[in-house]
């Protein structure tokens, strides 16, 4: 009894009197047998009224615990003994906790993983049901985080994600209960004891996002759009709720990004048709961009006696069998989010180039197409190489060709913007600053990026003839174009009185519907190709 590394006690069951304990339990529980409370231990470890089996023993005071047998035997002498059989498992526990944590954690920034969020979640949805209370569910996902993933390189975006983790671990009432979900997507549960500090929390997290962050060499800024849900009222399944929160957050993305949307009830038909039209893009891109046409919408030279066309620009339609006609304004922003921008990108940038060099093959060699390239595919490490093999399986003179490109980047991503657009110019490729006049566009960045082109915004056409503003910045521009050779062009010309105040500004280039709309290759073609 004494060699076989179990702890073994043997007491009568009536009166409690200890009949035998053997060297080990001794030793080991040395304590608790002198003041008594080693009784107390081994009733606590199982259940009221439960009787013989195998129970577990939570030693909290040492921090150890013990697989407890205990059994009704008759003693030597007849009468009725408990026997406990002790062993100690704390080594196995730890492990087995560590095993637990591991799997809950997420490993890069040591925050809880989604396993945890949806363990957790349906626990606090419960409470808050039954405390008759609400609580709160914050789903986060960084602007543009992809930027500095494919800029910067994975390491640089892992260490951002890191440095935003340790910042929600920092705010106040969300210390545990901050999840990373995967990617750049975070969830924060706001238990109900917390519920009335929501706002607060809100403002703490808005906060974390309003400063730079240090990585590599320069600060850079990272915003998030935040969806915002209540529970059990907003919804009160784990499914759901985070279904809404998702939901509610790509609302705040199609608003501008860098904010927070909320729920509301008529946000479920919204997102079915989101829903939708993401299955449907995904089925229409796999299916070689079948569903996408291009169409072209000439640009003029109205310095030049009759105002000839002098190319087009290439604008993307998607005309889905299910939904019907989606302008480029509602799919766009979700191709980008969805990734599916690139392979919808390219397949622009090949029917552009293919239709350019028969439109110089046919009469027209000064034809030049223009073609939008959005942020996410200037970034991708490959575009270089994807112009050139454009390029070079179409045979389009490079000089034809002239990417559109536009400044919604943080100021920080300059620099590498620089080196890229560099790169694709020194194909012989030509660069236009598209919507000049919006958004972050600086005066600056036209010195500092390689350019031949600078678009000036259709909202300063709107009111032209008018507006003085809106005539300076005109003049303006295209006085800077010319001082450092860049040329302009200004879209959106829609009546004679814009035409002629551009054409007395010496504006060489405009594009609008007071010409033509953009019109399907065919329609161009016989317009302005066919002689
Ligand atoms: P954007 O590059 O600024 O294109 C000009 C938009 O103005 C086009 O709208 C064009 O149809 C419209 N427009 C042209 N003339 C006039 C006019 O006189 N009056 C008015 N009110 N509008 C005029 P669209 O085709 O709906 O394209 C919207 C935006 O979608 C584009 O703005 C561009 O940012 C994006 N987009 C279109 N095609 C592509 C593409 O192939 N790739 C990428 N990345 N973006 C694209
Ligand atoms: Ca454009
Ligand atoms: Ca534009």
């Amino acid at each position: 009894m004494d060699n076989v590394g179990t702890c073994i006690y043997v007491k009568d069951s009536e009166t409690g009197k200890c009949l035998f304990a053997n060297k080990l339990l001794k030793r080991t529980f040395e304590l608790e047998l002198k003041n008594g409370t080693l009784d107390m231990l081994l009733a606590n470890a199982r259940p009221l009224g439960a009787k013989d089996g195998f129970y577990e023993v939570d030693h909290k005071e040492r921090g150890r615990w013990y697989d407890l047998y205990q059994v009704l035997i008759n003693w030597i002498d007849g009468r009725k003994v408990n026997l406990y059989a002790l062993y100690d498992i704390t080594d196995k526990k730890i492990y087995q906790k560590k095993i637990e944590q591991q799997a809950y954690t997420d490993f890069l920034t040591g925050l809880y993983n989604r396993m945890c969020c949806e363990r957790d979640l349906a626990v606090q949805i419960d409470r808050a049901k039954g405390l008759k209370q609400q609580g709160g569910l914050l789903y986060m996902d960084l602007d543009d985080f992809k930027h500095i993933n494919d800029g910067l390189g994975h390491q640089y975006g892992d260490v951002l994600l890191q440095s935003i983790s340790h910042a929600f671990q920092r705010v106040e009432g969300i210390g545990e209960t901050c999840y990373r979900m995967g990617g750049d997507e975070f969830i924060i549960i706001i238990p109900p004891e917390s519920f009335s500090q929501i706002e607060i929390i809100i403002e703490d997290i808005k906060e974390i996002f309003s400063k730079p962050w240090y990585l590599k060499d320069a600060d850079y800024y990272c915003t998030m759009s935040m969806g915002v849900c209540t529970f059990p009222h907003d919804g009160d399944t784990v499914a759901d709720l985070i279904k809404k929160a998702d939901i509610v957050m790509y609302e705040a993305k199609r608003a501008g990004k860098n904010r927070i949307a909320r729920y509301s009830s008529d946000l479920n038909s919204l997102s079915n048709k989101r829903l939708d039209m993401e299955k449907n893009m995904r089925d229409a891109t796999s299916d070689n961009c079948s569903e996408f046409n291009v169409y072209f919408q000439p640009i003029i030279d109205i310095q030049k006696p009759g105002a000839p066309c002098a190319g087009a620009e290439a604008l993307v339609r998607w005309n889905s069998s299910a939904l019907g006609f989606i302008p480029p304004a509602d799919f766009i922003p979700l191709a980008e989010y969805l990734g599916l921008i690139t392979p919808i990108g390219n397949y622009v940038l090949r029917e552009a180039c293919y239709a350019c060099k028969k439109w110089n093959d046919n009469g027209h060699p000064e034809y030049k197409v223009s073609v939008n390239l959005s942020v996410v595919q200037l970034l991708q490490s490959d575009i270089t190489e994807v112009v050139g093999r454009a390029l070079r399986d179409t045979g389009i003179r490079p000089e034809n060709l002239t990417l559109e490109v536009t400044e919604s980047l943080a100021i920080n991503d300059m620099k590498r913007m620089k080196v890229i657009l560099g790169e694709i110019r020194k194909l012989g490729v030509r660069i236009a600053l598209d919507d000049f006049g919006t958004g972050y566009s600086s005066l600056n960045h036209i010195r500092e990026i390689p350019l031949d082109v600078i678009k000036v915004d259709q909202s300063f056409v709107k009111d032209l003839a008018e507006d003085e503003y809106s005539q300076s910045f005109i003049k303006m521009v295209a006085e800077l174009a010319s001082a450092i050779d860049v040329s302009i062009c200004v879209e959106g010309i829609e009546t004679r009185e814009q035409y002629k105040v551009l054409e007395g500004m010496k504006v060489r280039l405009v594009q609008g519907y007071y010409f033509d709309k953009p019109l399907p290759r065919e329609e161009f073609e016989i317009k302005y190709v066919m002689e």
